[in-house]
């Protein structure tokens, strides 16, 4: 049973307890009836101070609340993800004026001449970059219950996820001007078919020539998007890496946070640049570093670790 749950149910309880205390005491001499007060003045403080600890536990088992409440009402994060895409479109038009520009690490230290000729592609994420997931998010908090593969599954067989604000017209205005569109996802390849139903469903161009849709272990080795990263940047010059998550842009981001820090530094001209990145405050391995990416630890434990990331610069 979630806090709350256990606040509404024992609450009437401890109330009534209160109240038939201060009926019997009422029997008593009337000299008593100052300390009579005074107690009863103490319980219901003591009550009170109970109810704040639960709902503050409540509140603290919720961590995806603002963040799914930014996701799907704050008109700043749709305004954030279009400014995204808006400065996607203008850099896909100066890519593509430019034969030695490529969002690609991999490209970049293979030398222009490696791919300066081949047809130009952008790769994009789904999950939070072309589709937006907040449904599922906002069911788990609903229900008081954390990520599992089987529930994400069945959410994603649904292929109702909406679009991210500004993906449909960026996508569509790469089309218009030659340049392939690429999605490049850590979906399982068993949830490719829905996948590509949602973004059909959408509007979104899903052109396979010979494939737009690069699921996590679709093929041998497929695993990690780096790999996939490299079979589209045989093929295509990759003018711009589109995503949420650190893992969208490079490899071997799974780790510190002040590592991931300095890698992100490393790149700094690529931000903003050829990497458009769309905002997640729900979930990403930028999460996952404040606890050292074990997922599994009790919920305390959890809270604990993302506590001792907190800077609140005390003054002296
Ligand atoms: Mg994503």
């Amino acid at each position: 049973m979630n806090p709350s749950a256990v606040v509404s149910r024992f609450l009437p309880v401890v109330v009534g307890l209160t109240l038939l205390a201060a009926a019997c005491q009422t029997t008593r001499p009337p000299q008593s009836s100052d300390r009579t007060v005074s107690a009863l003045q103490e319980r219901v403080d003591s009550l009170r101070a109970a109810t704040d600890s639960l709902s503050r536990a409540a509140y603290l088992r919720k961590p995806f609340l603002h963040s799914t409440l930014w996701a799907q009402t704050a008109v700043e994060y749709a305004g954030t993800a279009r400014q995204a895409y808006g400065l996607a479109e203008i850099m896909m038009r100066r890519g593509l004026t430019d034969s030695t520009w490529t969002a690609s690490i991999e490209q970049a230290e293979a030398g222009a001449e490696s791919y300066r000729t081949k047809p130009p592609a952008v790769v994009l994420d789904v999950d939070e970059t072309v589709l937006d997931n907040s449904p599922y998010q906002a069911r788990l908090i609903r229900d008081d219950e954390s990520y599992e593969p089987e529930s994400w599954k069945a959410w994603v067989r649904e292929a109702r996820a909406d679009p991210v604000p500004g993906a449909r017209a960026f996508t569509h205005a790469a089309v218009q001007n030659g340049v392939q569109v690429i999605y490049l996802t850590n979906r399982d390849a068993d949830v490719e078919a829905a996948t590509r139903t949602n973004l059909e469903a959408l509007g979104f161009p899903v052109d396979d020539a010979p494939d737009a849709v690069l699921t996590q272990a679709e093929r041998p080795g497929w695993e990690p998007k780096t790999t996939r990263r490299q079979w589209v940047a045989d093929r295509y010059r990759i003018l711009l890496l589109i995503g949420d998550n650190f893992g969208d842009f490079a490899a071997e981001v799974d780790t510190t946070v002040a590592a991931r820090r300095q890698r992100s530094q490393a790149f700094r001209e690529y931000w903003g640049a050829r990497w458009i990145v769309l905002p997640n405050a729900q979930y990403g391995s930028w999460e996952g570093a404040l606890h050292d990416f074990s997922y599994g630890l009790p919920p305390l434990r959890l809270l604990e670790a993302k506590h001792e990331h907190l800077h609140p610069k005390r003054p002296e």
